[in-house]
C-alpha cells in the first residue's frame, strides 16, 4: 500500500496488499468487504465531495490533516488512519519487533510482553469509537496513545508506528460486541516490518 500523505484530490482507494480472504481466520473476507470495501470507500468518496470548494483542492492529504477541521478533517483522517491500518496487516507477518524498534520497546516499556499487555489494555478500554496507537516522539521515545473518532496523534508532531482500529465496524461481523477478541487476533496478523520502517 502506498503512502498516501502526498496524494491530492481526487483521492483514490489504496490497493490492499493482500487478498480479501488472506487474513482469515483472524479477519474474515466479509469484514474486509465491509471495512475496506464500504467504510473506507465511503470516507474516500466523502473526502472527494468535501474537498470541492474547500480551498484544499490542490493540497496534499498530510497538509489537509494539519489545517482542516469538521467533516473535512474527519474524512481525511479516516482515509489516512485506515491506510496505515490496512497496510500493516499481513498473512505472513514478522510477528515480533526487531532491531532498533525492539530495543526502544524494551527501553520504554520494560519488555515486549509488557508493551503488548499495556497496548491491549488501552485498546480494549477505549470508550466509544477510536484508535489505539504506538507512537514515537521526535527523540524516538515510544508511547501508547488512544484517540477518539478520527483523531490522529500526529497533531502533536508524533510519528505513528502502528495502530488498531477499535470502531465497532472493524470487528462487529467477526466478534460481535467482544472487542477484546479482535484485539487478541490483531497480534497474529500485525507485520512488525511495517512499524520498523516507520520508526
Ligand atoms: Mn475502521
Amino acid at each position: 500500500m502506498k503512502n498516501i500523505s502526498k496524494q491530492r484530490a481526487p483521492f483514490t482507494m489504496p490497493e490492499l496488499p493482500y487478498d480479501r480472504a488472506a487474513l482469515e481466520p483472524h479477519i474474515s473476507a466479509e469484514t474486509i468487504d465491509y471495512h475496506y470495501g464500504k467504510h473506507l470507500k465511503a470516507y474516500i468518496d466523502n473526502l472527494n465531495k468535501l474537498v470541492v470548494g474547500s480551498g484544499f483542492e490542490q493540497t496534499d492529504l498530510k497538509e489537509i490533516l494539519k489545517v482542516a477541521s469538521g467533516a473535512l478533517f474527519n474524512n481525511a483522517a479516516q482515509v489516512w488512519n485506515h491506510t496505515l491500518y490496512f497496510s500493516q496487516l499481513s498473512p505472513t507477518p514478522q510477528s515480533r519487533p526487531e532491531g532498533k524498534l525492539a530495543e526502544a520497546i524494551d527501553r520504554d516499556f520494560g519488555s515486549y510482553d509488557t508493551f503488548k499487555e499495556q497496548f491491549t489494555k488501552s485498546a480494549t478500554s477505549l470508550f466509544g469509537s477510536g484508535w489505539t496507537w504506538l507512537v514515537a516522539d521526535k527523540a524516538g521515545r515510544l508511547s501508547i496513545e488512544n484517540t477518539s473518532n478520527a483523531a490522529i496523534p500526529v497533531k502533536d508532531g508524533k510519528n505513528p508506528l502502528m495502530v488498531i482500529d477499535v470502531w465497532e465496524h472493524a470487528y462487529y461481523i467477526d466478534h460481535r460486541n467482544v472487542r477484546a477478541d479482535s484485539v487478541a487476533v490483531f497480534w497474529n496478523i500485525l507485520d512488525w516490518r511495517v512499524a520498523q520502517e516507520r520508526y
